[in-house]
């Protein structure tokens, strides 16, 4: 082989490593397709490789040759490394962030950006987020405005504020002198059940500087009038007081000029019509800041409440914020919403979230993800036992239910009127069928979890009792007296949940975990309480019954350090809220709530700061019943919160646009709580699979092309580098030794994946044993996609141009391409580059002057 060829091979190498690295990202996902401007960035390329080889003349050839062993090397190397990279994608996938260190040592005062200071003891503990809220409340105070505080739980919501009130109260010692100091005092409203908690919280985190005074406005006239007295002599910083108490004494509370106002739990404010609500309104300080995980509960019409108090006018009316925000965006957040509605949804979300960012801070708990173990949130959509799909049935037969079922259907009688405002207005005994829905709903729940439930509560008023009797006759039927037994046989066969939950005890005792099982029904609990027992295992109970204070701790603290107790039942009134329980990795939401808010906190008593093992959720809903509607809603929540206040391009899953008649879709209105409705694994796979095609479709071009580039980089750099080959040969030994250490690593953690997926897989056996079709985790389904991200980028560039909005960059929308197609235009890249790459080789070699 002549001198010419070898170099012309070498080169060609290089090429062909090159370009075929470059060629996706340059041409297929980005916009840069001026073939000019690519010719030159790889002339330059060539630039360098000549410059290094034409320094070289004598002794050239072996030098060539060694290079060729090199670039052999190379290849080697980069086929491991790429091998190396895909596992450490897939692990970084698998696994939390690395932790970071906390600075604590210091304990200089925290001086916030708008002039406030924090005593050091207190602003030193802050985390950097944390500190970022406590300016943000303290900068709206300066401008003597409102503002919302809604980070997710767990995140120290009232540290933050607590801090907050330090720097209000002028607590540390760089603030202004007692003499100089005017007698600042906050209000401090907050649900009953947390006031203690509350003042906990205060003393535990200002002792260290002197503490705040906190007067308690609570109980009987003399206490309150004692409080006020300190008030008014102004022996307090902090008046705190329920909402209940807010409420009756309004007028008294308002005659304070308070220098600010902070309502916990301040979703309670959401409906306009409430007293509270109004009450809260009608006060004059305008100071006003609300803590909240969850400032939508329902629909998005209560944040416009929310905001309106905190900093009244923000929104206009609520007519504007209608027409303005919360319509476009519903109508673009269907499944089947056009382009030009999907860009107005996505602009008016990205409107929208800015302006609520000047008085609403929301973060979630992605911030101390790496603080936290992994969860894993698993949604299984349970079938009912035949027994209960019998009932279900019946029950949706009953007369009744059929007319509530057509409410809304043009009456039979042709007159053009719904059925519920005609001929289906009245049922046969004379009731209005609008009255009865409500009860309806709730006879298909308790059917849903346990025929029992619908048996009438001997707690009951005898009317009542009656009444229920009467129904469950009704549904029941032959098989009343069966059920009311509940022996273990029928309570087995009853009830679709309770076969799959004595599948999953097992594996679960045999991990050592402890679970938490929450129901909202304490009826539920009872008959949970019962199968427990005839399986053997400990469990205690925790519900509204139990005395609140010393008696409820006691329970929890038996829970979590009696190693012998395996459950704890939880009714889900009483214990979602403020109960911290990290002894439990394991939690069973039994029944699911309408609010996706109610059932995260319940989570939350075990997923939280402090919790060391993997916590594994278990939300239990019975398939094609109105569990699958509850769930359905809450996934409709959470995604609208995400979206007005983050503007996140959530998964466009359902068609229904709440609020608006004749847009139930699948979602909302009535009949669809009352009939066998679509099941959520069709809605998500609807979406799924639109999404899915795009993915694949997108990971064939990229699978491995960024990872190429930068190995070739990597190969460009020593292979062009003008060491001497000791160094070379140097570098290439401690590339391997560090392959050798990343493989002991990754093996370790592909271990550990590897345990993970077969425990995945078990669990997947165990619940397809109990008749389980469908489950999925909720993160899969709640959150950004990548699909909706570029398609609303595409889409409003589309319609607006892109100036119009600056934060969107708009990038090109991506478009599936189909095999074949991709096949043709690799063809024609490769012929492309094949012709540039012979022109480029020739302006090289004359350019070298030795040909
Ligand atoms: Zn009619």
């Amino acid at each position: 082989i002549s001198f010419a060829d070898r170099y012309k091979s070498l080169l060609n190498t290089q090429e062909d490593g090159i370009t075929n690295s470059t060629q996706p990202d340059s041409n297929i996902l980005t916009e840069s397709n001026d073939p000019h401007e690519k010719v030159d960035t790889n002339m330059s390329q060539h630039q360098n490789r000549t410059d290094s080889l034409c320094s070289i003349d004598e002794g050239y050839e072996t030098e060539v040759m060694e290079q060729c062993a090199i670039q052999k090397q190379i290849d080697k190397y980069s086929q491991t490394r790429a091998g190396i990279k895909r596992k450490r994608k897939r692990h970084a996938r698998n696994s939390p962030p690395k932790k970071h260190c906390l600075n604590t040592s210091h304990a200089k005062d925290l001086e916030l950006n708008d002039g406030g200071v924090v005593p050091g003891c207190l602003g030193s503990k802050l985390r950097s987020y944390q500190v970022e809220g406590v300016n943000f409340l303290y900068s709206l105070y300066v401008k003597k405005q409102g503002g919302i505080l809604a980070d997710d739980m767990g995140l120290g919501k009232t540290v933050q504020s607590i801090a907050f009130m330090s720097a209000i109260l002028e607590k540390a010692n760089s603030a202004k002198s007692d003499k100089k100091k005017k007698h600042r005092c906050v209000l401090v409203v907050t649900p009953a059940s947390v006031m203690t908690q509350w003042i906990n919280e205060m003393e535990r985190w200002t002792k260290p500087f002197g503490g705040f005074k906190v007067v308690q406005y609570h109980g009987d006239s003399y206490n309150r009038i004692q409080a006020r007295s300190k008030i008014v002599s102004k022996h307090a910083d902090v008046l705190l007081t329920s909402y209940e108490t807010f409420r009756k004494d309004q007028k008294t509370l308002n005659s304070v000029p308070w220098t600010a106002m902070l309502f916990d739990e301040v979703h309670r404010l959401k409906s306009p019509t409430s007293q509270t609500s109004k009450a809260a309104k009608m006060m004059a300080c305008t100071r006003r800041y609300g803590l909240t995980g969850t400032v939508m509960q329902n629909k998005l019409e209560e944040l416009w409440n929310l905001l309106d108090w905190a900093s009244p006018g923000i929104l206009g009316p609520i007519e504007q914020m209608r027409n303005q925000f919360i319509s476009p965006i519903q109508w673009g957040q269907r499944i089947d919403a056009t382009d030009v509605q999907i860009a107005i949804s996505r602009r008016a979300a990205l409107l929208l979230s800015q302006k609520l960012s000047t008085i609403v801070l929301r973060r979630d708990k992605t911030l101390i993800a790496h603080l936290l173990p992994e969860k894993i949130d698993r949604v299984v959509f349970c079938p009912l036992s035949d027994i209960q799909n019998e009932l279900y049935n019946r029950c949706l037969e009953l007369p009744d239910f059929k007319l509530m079922i057509q409410y809304s259907d043009p009456c039979k009688c042709g007159s053009g009127f719904k059925s519920g405002q005609c001929h289906g207005a009245w049922t046969e005994k004379g009731v209005e069928v609008r009255t009865l829905m409500l009860g309806a709903v709730a006879s298909l729940q308790k059917l849903a979890n346990h025929p029992f439930l619908l048996l009438p509560n001997p707690n009951h008023s005898e009317e009542k009792q009656a009444k229920d009797k009467a129904f469950a006759e009704m549904v029941l039927a032959d098989r009343y007296e069966d059920i009311a037994k509940q022996n273990m046989k029928e309570r087995l066969s009853c009830c679709g949940k309770l076969q799959i939950l004595a599948r999953l005890l097992p594996e679960w005792k045999q991990n050592e975990s402890k679970v938490l099982i929450f129901s909202k029904s304490t009826r539920m609990l009872d008959v949970l309480g019962t199968f427990l027992d005839d399986l053997g295992h400990s469990h205690l109970r925790y519900d509204g019954s139990i005395q609140v204070g010393a008696k409820r701790q006691r329970i929890i603290d038996q829970f979590s350090n009696d190693p012998s107790i395996f459950i704890l039942l939880l009714s889900t009134g009483a214990g979602a809220l403020g109960l911290n329980i990290t002894a439990a990795n394991t939690v069973v939401i039994f029944d699911p709530s309408w609010n996706a808010s109610v059932d995260l906190q319940a989570q939350d008593r075990a997923f939280r700061l402090g919790q060391k093992k993997d916590c594994r959720i278990y939300r239990l809903v019975s398939a094609g019943t109105v569990e699958e509607a509850q769930y359905q809603r809450q996934l409709y929540k959470q995604q609208m919160q995400s979206i007005t206040l983050e503007a996140k391009k959530e998964k466009r899953l359902f068609s229904g646009v709440q609020g608006v008649k004749g847009q139930e879709g699948e979602l909302f209105g009535m009949s669809n709580l009352l009939k066998q409705g679509q099941s959520t694994a069709s809605i998500i796979s609807r979406t799924q699979s639109l999404e899915e095609t795009w993915k694949k479709a997108k990971e064939n071009i990229t699978a491995t092309a960024s990872t190429n580039a930068e190995i070739q980089d990597e190969a460009k750099q020593l292979i062009f580098s003008k060491h001497s080959d000791e160094y070379i040969q140097g570098q290439m030994a401690e590339i391997d030794k560090k392959l050798n250490e990343d493989e002991k690593v990754l093996s370790a953690a592909e271990k550990a994946i590897a345990a993970k997926k077969k425990e995945e897989e078990r669990i997947a056996k165990l619940l397809e044993s109990g008749g389980v079709k469908y489950s999925h985790t909720n993160s899969d389904v709640i959150g950004e996609s990548e699909f909706e991200k570029e398609k609303s980028s595409g889409v409003v560039s589309d319609v607006y141009g892109e100036a119009t909005i600056s934060q969107e960059k708009s990038k090109k929308t991506y478009v599936p391409v189909s095999k074949e197609q991709k096949e043709k235009k690799d063809e024609e890249k490769k012929k492309q580059n094949a012709l540039q790459g012979s022109a480029r080789l020739q302006l090289l070699l004359s350019q070298s002057g030795l040909f």
